[in-house]
């Protein structure tokens, strides 16, 4: 599967969710809730195994870490945009994102 077909399933996928969080009867809600919420967690959880903090504490995937030998001892320069995602997502309450309906793709 190309990644443009995959990207456009994924998103659909998130905008079929989205939109049943945010309109969905209780029942729906509830249904997407049981089922689907295990599955987002693993993709989360997936994500941030492929970007955990490495001998340095800087994440492999984002950081340059194959030109660490030019300064071992210099602090990364960004955080890992996995986690800050993650963060943002998940625990920051004033993330106009997250309101209801509010994140859906914009396509
Ligand atoms: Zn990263």
């Amino acid at each position: 599967m190309w990644l443009k077909e995959l990207n456009a399933e994924v998103r659909t996928r998130l905008d079929t969710l989205d939109g049943i969080a945010a309109e969905g009867s209780e029942h729906a809600v509830v249904r997407i809730g049981r089922t689907e919420i295990p599955h987002l967690v693993a993709t989360v959880r997936t994500l941030m195994n492929e970007h955990q903090p490495g001998e340095y504490g800087e994440c492999r995937v984002c950081s340059r870490q194959r030109r660490r030998w030019l300064k071992p001892f210099r602090r990364p320069k960004a955080p890992c945009r996995v986690y800050l995602a993650a963060r943002r997502a998940l625990l920051d309450e004033r993330n106009p994102a997250i309101e209801r309906g509010t994140n859906r793709t914009a396509s």
